[in-house]
C-alpha cells in the first residue's frame, strides 16, 4: 500500500540520516516493469539526473537491490554515486560493529558483495557488448587478479573469525562471572534508541542516582536504584528485510543482545505499524538465540507526538503493566519511571540469584 511504501522510505531516509548523509529528497518511484540496464525508466532517471545536477547532490540511495549492471548504469547516468539498500545497511553496520567479531563479520560481507559487483559487472557486460568495454573498466586478467586478492582476503578473515569467536567465548564467560548486570537496548531503527540512550547517560539525568562512566560510545557502565553497577549498551537498530548476506554481519553485532540480562525494547508506538515493528524484532531476537526467560521491559516511546486520547489510552495500559513504561526520550517525561523499573528488575534478578544459591 502507499502508506507502507511511505513508510518504508522514510526507514530508508532514516538509516541514511543515521550515517550523517545529509537527505535532501525522498523521491517515491512506482517500479511497475523494472528496467534491466536502469530498474526504474528513461524518464524517472533523467528526472533524477536533473535534480542531480540543479543541487549538486552527491549521492543517490536506491531502497532496492540493484544489479551490479544497474548500479553502474545509474552512476554514469545520474553522474553521482549510487548505493542500494545492501550498501546502505553495510556503511552502517561498519560504523556500528565495535566487537572485533563485529568488524571482522561486517568487512566479510562488504568483500562478499564487492566480489559480486566486480564479477558481474564487467564480464557480463563484455559479452553483451563483444567486448567494446562500454564501461571501460578493467580487462578480464584485472578481474581475475582483483577476485583473487578478495578471495584471499575473505579467507583469511574468516580464519580470524574462528580465532576472535573462540576468544569471545572465553571472556564472555568471565564477564558472566563479573557481578554487573547488561542492559540492553533494543528496537527498530528510528525508534529512538540513540536518543534514550543519550538520555539515560546524559550527565544531567537524575545526577543522584545514576553514574555514568564511559566505556565506549555504545557501552557505559551505569549505576541504577539499587543495582551498584551495570552496563548499558546501544545495539544497531533491527531493519525490515534485512539482506540475507548481512545476517551474519548483523548477529555479531548484537552480540550484547544475546548474553544481556535485561532487555529494553525500545518501541516508536507513534508509528503506524508499531505493531508489526515488535512482532519483528521479536523474532529476531528468537533468531539470534535470545532466551525467552531474559526479562525486557517495553519502552514506548514517543509519547509526545499521540494525539490526547491515544496518549491517555497508552499511559493507561502501560500502568497496568510492571513490563511497559511510556515514555518520550525526546522530553524526557517517563524516564524517571524506566529507570526506576529497570533498577526493580535487575533488583528482582539479584533476589532470586540469591535465593537459588542458598
Ligand atoms: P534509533 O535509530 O532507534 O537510535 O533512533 P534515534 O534515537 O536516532 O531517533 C530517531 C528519530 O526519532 C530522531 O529524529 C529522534 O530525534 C526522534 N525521537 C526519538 N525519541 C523521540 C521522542 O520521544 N519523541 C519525538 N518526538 N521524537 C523522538
Amino acid at each position: 500500500s502507499a502508506r507502507d511504501a511511505d513508510a518504508r522510505l522514510e526507514e530508508t531516509a532514516g538509516l541514511a540520516l543515521a550515517i550523517g548523509v545529509d537527505v535532501r529528497h525522498r523521491v517515491p518511484f512506482r517500479v511497475r516493469a523494472p528496467k534491466p540496464g536502469t530498474l526504474i525508466g528513461s524518464g524517472q532517471v533523467d528526472q533524477l539526473a536533473q535534480m542531480v545536477r540543479d543541487e549538486d547532490l552527491q549521492l543517490a540511495v536506491f531502497d532496492a537491490a540493484l544489479t551490479p549492471v544497474q548500479q553502474r548504469n545509474l552512476e554514469t547516468a545520474l553522474g553521482c554515486k549510487v548505493i542500494d539498500r545492501t550498501g546502505l545497511i553495510l556503511e552502517i553496520f561498519g560504523e556500528r560493529a565495535r566487537t572485533a567479531e563485529g568488524r571482522l563479520q561486517v568487512e566479510l560481507a562488504h568483500l562478499d558483495y564487492q566480489a559480486g559487483r566486480l564479477v558481474r559487472s564487467w564480464t557480463h557486460l563484455e559479452r553483451q557488448r563483444g567486448g567494446f568495454g562500454f564501461l571501460g573498466g578493467p580487462g578480464e586478467t584485472q578481474i581475475e587478479a582483483d577476485r583473487r586478492l578478495i578471495r584471499d582476503r575473505m579467507a583469511r578473515l574468516r580464519r580470524e573469525l574462528d580465532a576472535v569467536s573462540r576468544t569471545r567465548t572465553l571472556h564472555r564467560d568471565r564477564r558472566q562471572r563479573a557481578p554487573w548486570p547488561v542492559v540492553a537496548l533494543v528496537g527498530y531503527t528510528n525508534a529512538g534508541k540513540s536518543t534514550l540512550f543519550n538520555r539515560l547517560t546524559g550527565a544531567d539525568v537524575m545526577a543522584e542516582n545514576l553514574l555514568f562512566a564511559t566505556l565506549d560510545p555504545t557501552l557505559r557502565q551505569v549505576s541504577l536504584p539499587g543495582i551498584d553497577k551495570a552496563i548499558l549498551s546501544d545495539t544497531v537498530g533491527f531493519v525490515s528485510d534485512l539482506p540475507t548476506q548481512l545476517v551474519a554481519a548483523f548477529k555479531a553485532t548484537l552480540e550484547e543482545v544475546v548474553s544481556a540480562d535485561l532487555l529494553i525494547h525500545v518501541r516508536d508506538v507513534a508509528h503506524p505499524d508499531t505493531a508489526a515493528q515488535a512482532s519483528d524484532v521479536e523474532a529476531v531476537l528468537r533468531e539470534i538465540g535470545v532466551d525467552d526467560t531474559t526479562p525486557r521491559i517495553e519502552a514506548w516511546n514517543k509519547l509526545d507526538l499521540l494525539s490526547e486520547d491515544d496518549r491517555t489510552e497508552m499511559l493507561g495500559e502501560a500502568a497496568h503493566r510492571e513490563d511497559i513504561v511510556a515514555l518520550s526520550a525526546l522530553t524526557g517525561e517517563g524516564v524517571d519511571r524506566l529507570i526506576r523499573t529497570v533498577g526493580d528488575r535487575l533488583t528482582e534478578g539479584h533476589r532470586r540469584y540469591r535465593i537459588a544459591l542458598a
